[in-house]
């Protein structure tokens, strides 16, 4: 269930690996579109690509697509109940990769009057916001990890007419980052105009701008907030054992330590990467998890026993406009080499990577695994 980056690479390796004949691949996704998240900020920024359809992804891959959303998982019957059919489909094998979605109660008025881009409905909302402010207004970001830096960079290259703020509880922006490719952010920030206020945790959100802990206000005509993300709270609520978060734990195989017929991947799963710790949000993770995934599930259900799933980092990817970039390239743990790409070599490398996403799994077409 969820047809991202995760649910999308397991359900066409799992159709290539295993007979038509042993095995129903059911995929059910809250929508029939491919919503290709990290470039939602582009999207919010007034872009326009063609978002391919599911069914289009799918070709070729004997995966039936059920277009609903899931709202309730019955564990013990081994059910979903799905809100578009009007009975609960059963499972031999789960496979939960329902991703995330913004965090909006870490402060009052978030949820109320900000805006996101954690989601094409967000995103959208914030791409009329935005293209309605007359020149000279003011576009506060909340939250300088990735999604904000991306966020607040497109749309100030795209609305210069505009002033755009970014907000960061950090003393400076691209912590994880080598130094030349902290500079290079800071250099970037400068020249697009994003004026970056370190230091600043936002405690408010109100309808015409924000206020910072040390109370201070700022004005703004749209906020957007950009502080993390979370997961839906399906799991927890069907009694898997999860995170504080609500992300399904795992085990090395990406199978639930509470329940051996589910598997979680992608942001809704806890695993551990090369070197310990927990699993990163990002398609980085969420890609090979899809593909560990399937093959754990081919291995098992062909009778032999799996081994572990490495979920290894090798570069974090910032967009900062359409021209220009950071990629920082990383240790399969996520610590940061000293190796460094900036400029529009970094802008080009990123929309390759971003593209491979898309077809990361090579069409279906049913190769039995013997
Ligand atoms: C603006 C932005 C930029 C980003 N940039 C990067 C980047 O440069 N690099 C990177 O590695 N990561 C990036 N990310 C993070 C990345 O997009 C996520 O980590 C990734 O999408 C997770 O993949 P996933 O398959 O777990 O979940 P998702 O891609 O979120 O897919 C989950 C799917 O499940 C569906 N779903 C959810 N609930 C239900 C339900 N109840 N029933 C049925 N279907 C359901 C959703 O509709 C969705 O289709 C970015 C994110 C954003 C928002």
């Amino acid at each position: 269930m969820g047809a991202g980056y995760a649910g999308v690479s397991a359900a066409k390796r799992l159709a290539r690996k295993l007979r038509r004949s042993d095995v129903t691949i059911t995929l059910v996704n809250a929508s029939d579109r491919f919503v290709e998240r990290v470039r939602l900020h582009q999207l919010a920024a007034g872009q326009r690509w063609a978002a391919p359809s599911l069914r289009q992804q799918l070709r070729g891959a004997s995966v039936e697509l059920v277009v609903g959303s899931v709202t309730a998982i019955d564990t013990t019957g081994r059910t979903v109940r799905i809100d578009t059919v009007p009975r609960a489909i059963g499972y031999d094998t789960l496979v939960y990769a329902v991703g995330s979605r913004a965090r909006l109660d870490d402060v009052p008025g978030a949820a109320e009057y900000a805006y996101a881009v954690a989601d094409h409905a967000q995103a959208t909302r914030l791409r009329h916001r935005v293209a309605e402010i007359a020149s000279g207004g003011t576009v506060a970001v909340v939250g300088a990890g990735l999604t904000g830096l991306e966020t607040a960079s497109e749309l100030a290259e795209t609305y210069p007419e505009l002033r755009v703020r970014l907000f960061t509880g950090a003393d400076d922006v691209g912590s994880g980052l080598a130094p030349r490719a902290r500079a290079h952010l800071r250099r970037a920030l400068d020249r697009l105009g994003v004026s970056v206020h370190p230091n600043a945790l936002v405690a408010a959100v109100r309808k015409d701008g924000l206020d910072t802990r040390d109370g201070t206000s700022f004005a703004a005509d749209a906020v957007v907030w950009t502080t993390g993300f979370q997961v839906p709270e399906l799991a927890r609520a069907a009694g898997f054992a999860t995170d504080d978060s609500g992300r399904i734990l795992v085990d090395a195989t990406l199978r639930s330590i509470s329940h051996p017929e589910v598997y979680a991947v992608g942001d809704a799963a806890a695993a551990v990467s090369v070197g310990g710790a927990p699993s990163r949000m990002s398609c980085q993770a969420a890609l090979p998890m899809g593909r560990g995934v399937a093959d754990v599930v081919a291995a098992r259900l062909t009778g032999r026993e799996p081994g572990p799933v490495r979920i290894g980092y090798t570069f974090t990817n910032i967009s900062l406009g359409r021209r220009d970039g950071v990629v920082q390239f990383t240790r399969p743990d996520d610590r940061p080499r000293r190796a460094v790409l900036t400029g529009r070599a970094a802008a080009v490398f990123k929309e390759a990577v971003v593209r491979s996403t898309v077809r990361s799994e090579p069409r279906g077409s049913t190769r039995p695994l013997g």
